[in-house]
């Protein structure tokens, strides 16, 4: 018996925990969900709730009519926002193993982004002092996740491109930064290998990419 509910654990057969809450870290029933919701004590994935707007979703003028912001802009945006949260998270709390944003327009996963540390104690206090900051004017809600493996909790059609549930979609519609980007983060030989810093003393290294004032103030 203990055998087999270990073996549905999380999955849809599963009739205690909720498997949307297990594989993707949201549930669109929020806390009225009838199935249990176990938030993680450790876990080395955070979650920053509804931090990305995506800017062809909130721009509107003051008729209410959408304005145009076209495909190539909003991708700019998209990886300024991923780059600059990327670098700040890293180099305050430690080393990223991937950060993945949602694009779904469902509340509970709009705008959500995932951030995998690589050691469970960092996305802890990235946790803690996320929590007393703003971004863009909002506060920051972030929790720890039980989502390790987002090949679970990404919708499969969407890659494709085949996805008919859209925006509304309950599995993650997860959106590509662009290739450069892609490489800069994630293709640093040197830096993954780097011993563990102190948390303490930390100096932030000199960057020669191109930067907006904000930046150097940190809006976190
Ligand atoms: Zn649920
Ligand atoms: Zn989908």
């Amino acid at each position: 018996m203990a055998e087999y509910l270990a073996s549905i654990f999380g999955t849809e057969k599963d009739k205690v925990n909720c498997s949307f809450y297990f594989k993707i870290g949201a549930c669109r029933h929020g806390d009225r969900c009838s199935r249990l919701h176990n938030k993680p004590t450790f876990s080395q994935t955070i979650v920053l709730l509804n931090l990305y707007r995506n800017p062809q979703n909130t721009a509107q003028t003051a008729d209410g009519s959408h304005c145009h912001v076209s495909d190539v802009e909003v991708q700019e945006h998209y990886d300024n926002f991923f780059e600059e949260v990327f670098t700040e998270l890293q180099e305050k709390y430690g080393e990223i193993e991937e950060m993945n944003v949602c694009d779904n327009l469902g509340d509970h996963l709009v705008g959500n982004v995932y951030v995998k540390f690589r050691r469970e104690e960092d996305a802890e206090r990235a946790v803690v002092e996320l929590n007393n900051r703003w971004f863009n004017g909002q506060a920051v809600h972030a929790e720890l996740s039980p989502v390790t493996d987002f090949r679970e909790s990404c919708c499969r059609q969407y890659e494709m491109g085949e996805c008919t549930r859209g925006g509304f979609c309950n599995f993650m519609h997860l959106r590509p930064i662009s290739r450069d980007l892609r490489r800069q983060l994630y293709g640093r030989g040197p830096r993954r290998r780097s011993p563990p810093r102190s948390h303490t003393g930390h100096r932030p290294r000199e960057r020669n990419r191109r930067r907006s004032p904000d930046h150097r103030h940190g809006r976190f």
